[in-house]
């Protein structure tokens, strides 16, 4: 049984996009009704005690890289709160099951990120219910695709805002009343800050804000013992993406325009989260740890 420590070569490691995209779903899209399934590490992530008895909040842990990314902190030994909109329940349970599988406790708050009061009870279930705070993942995010700005709604460009970039001010803020020396904020931003296109200018543009971001409260918290870094996913096979993130027509050659000439799945961007949450990157804050399929980044 291969996991991520097994050699190979990435270029044929998973699928190309053109024999595998599938019809769109409305948003926020279910993992459960994708053909074929991301692989977000549930058949090979092997942990190995990098986390031990640290107590996470993830965002968007239901599907995608949030998936992997709970599964992975799991395995770490990671007791985790799961973040994810009530439509999103049965992907949810599936985590659920691979986190407890993992001997670790899964705490499920399902909620709208866009509400601060919801971002502060996120904390609070992560304190109430796992005795603290350790590692924060923001992971959630919206992306709609939409081709030009004479269509783009203020009412999407709110939305998308709150969710990437508001969300971010208040989960940030809540944890922070909490976490101790050596606790650590991981957010997710993109090779979208990097290389805009230009059917996503409000999601675009929310990215860059999360590198500003990340880069501004790492310079402000450092002092206090606190670690924020941004993980950079370059084109990854989830919901997000057949959900509206991209128009139907380019899903066929998603990812083909990487030098490793496919997308990504959730299950290679986990192990990035992992090492900026665990003490291996203590020399490291305020940077973006880019996993683009080899699309160049500055
Ligand atoms: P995904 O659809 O699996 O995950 C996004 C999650 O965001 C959803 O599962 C949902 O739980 C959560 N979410 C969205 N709106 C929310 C709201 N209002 N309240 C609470 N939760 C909400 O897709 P993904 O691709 O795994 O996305 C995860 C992150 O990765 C996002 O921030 C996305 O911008 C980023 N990203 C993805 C790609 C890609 O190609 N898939 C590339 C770069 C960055
Ligand atoms: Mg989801």
């Amino acid at each position: 049984m291969s996991d991520q420590y097994t050699m190979q070569d990435p270029t044929t490691q998973y699928p190309t996009a053109d024999e595998q995209w599938q019809q769109q779903q409305a948003g926020p899209g279910l993992e459960k009704e994708m053909g074929p399934k991301p692989d977000a590490g549930e058949q090979s992530y092997r942990g190995s005690g990098r986390l031990a008895g640290r107590r996470a909040v993830v965002t968007g842990a239901d599907s995608g890289i949030g998936r992997a990314t709970a599964i992975a902190f799991a395995r770490e030994g990671a007791d985790v709160v799961l973040s994810y909109l009530p439509e999103e329940e049965a992907d949810a349970q599936e985590v659920v099951a691979l986190v407890e599988a993992a001997g670790r406790r899964a705490v499920t708050v399902p909620g709208d990120v866009t509400d601060e009061a919801y971002c502060r009870q996120l904390v609070s279930a992560a304190v109430g219910e796992l005795g603290g705070l350790d590692i924060l993942a923001n992971i959630a995010g919206k992306q709609q695709n939409v081709g030009s700005i004479d269509e783009l709604t203020t009412e999407q460009f709110d939305e998308t805002y709150k969710t990437n970039v508001y969300a971010l001010f208040w989960l940030c803020k809540a944890a922070l009343e909490h976490m101790q020396p050596g606790s650590t904020i991981i957010n997710t931003t993109s090779i979208q800050a990097y290389s805009p296109a230009p059917i996503l200018l409000d999601y675009a543009s929310s990215k860059y804000a999360i590198n500003g971001f990340t880069k501004s409260l790492a310079a402000q918290v450092a002092g206090r013992g606190i670690r924020v870094n941004a993980v950079a996913p370059g084109p990854v096979w989830t919901p997000l993406q057949v959900a509206g993130g991209q128009p139907e027509e380019a899903l066929k050659d998603f990812g083909a325009e990487t030098p490793l000439g496919r997308p990504g799945q959730p299950a290679e961007m986990a192990p990035a989260y992992v090492f900026l949450a665990s003490q291996e990157s203590s020399y490291v804050t305020g940077e973006t740890l880019a996993a683009t399929g080899g699309m160049p980044t500055p």
